[in-house]
């Protein structure tokens, strides 16, 4: 069934949401890893890995499924197109 444009930009921005609260979590793991500690160097290590796999799923097109790359705010899906922004 094809997804109307309504629906694309939702998903699009609940993926969005997600990626950036991901953003947070991520960069205190890179502390945990920082602190010089073996306890939260395991820790903070296996946050990071769970945080990029879980960024590496939900960051796609909701259309394509293809990776949306580094930025948050595209307007539009580099490889189908599809419209993430209503104009
Ligand atoms: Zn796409």
């Amino acid at each position: 069934m094809e997804k109307s444009d309504e629906q694309i930009i939702q998903e699009f921005r609940k993926k969005r949401k997600r990626q950036i609260i991901l953003a947070p979590i991520a960069l205190f793991a890179v502390i945990l890893v920082l602190l010089v500690n073996p306890i939260s160097i395991i820790i903070g290590s296996i946050i990071i890995l769970i945080a990029f796999i879980y960024s590496l799923k939900n960051w796609r097109c909701p259309v394509c499924n293809r990776y949306l790359g580094r930025g948050v705010n595209l307007k539009k899906c580099p490889k189908c197109e599809a419209k993430f922004w209503q104009e």
